[in-house]
């Protein structure tokens, strides 16, 4: 089983409003072998919401655009995001490249002044959290699919 992000299937739930679909993670949501989780809005933040970036991760910081810190926001989310893995015995997730929470390459990076539309080498929140309760991590960038049910694609979702 795995947890995916939810936008990745489709969800109405990205930051910007926009709605994006990577079909690979919607047909294993359909096959009953992912659940859709945004973990942003599991912190209690809203769609659309305010871009923010990480300042720091130990300890984990994180501001918007407005410069408020959305720090308890983005660690709830990952927490609630981890229960969940656990709940499902997630071995795997698959989590959209280039976010503050799912990012596991790349994350948007913000300063004392707020977030700068720039993506560093670096992990989210959740990916992090995720990662360090021995979940395989993978991005729609890196994700080659076909461990489980055969399901095959090429569509990468665009970036965060
Ligand atoms: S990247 Fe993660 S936190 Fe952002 S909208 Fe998608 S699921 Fe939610």
């Amino acid at each position: 089983m795995r947890i995916v992000s939810a936008c990745l299937a489709g969800i109405w739930c990205r930051f910007d409003d926009e709605r994006i679909v990577d079909p690979r993670v919607e047909a294993l949501v359909a096959a009953g072998e992912a659940l859709p989780v945004c973990p942003e809005q599991l912190g209690g933040l809203p769609t659309p919401r305010t871009a923010a970036g990480v300042v720091s991760s130990e300890p984990w910081r994180l501001i918007n655009e407005n410069g408020t810190d959305v720090t308890a926001q983005y660690l709830r989310g990952a927490e609630e995001t981890v229960r969940l893995a656990r709940l499902i015995g997630a071995h795997e997730a698959i989590l959209k490249e280039n976010s503050p929470s799912c990012g596991s390459c790349k994350v948007r990076v913000a300063d004392i002044s707020g977030p700068r539309r720039e993506w560093v080498a670096g992990e989210g929140v959740t990916a992090s959290m995720l990662r360090r309760m021995g979940v395989n991590i993978f991005s729609e960038e890196n994700w080659l699919g076909l461990t489980e049910g055969e399901i095959a694609v090429e569509t990468p979702a665009e970036g965060d």
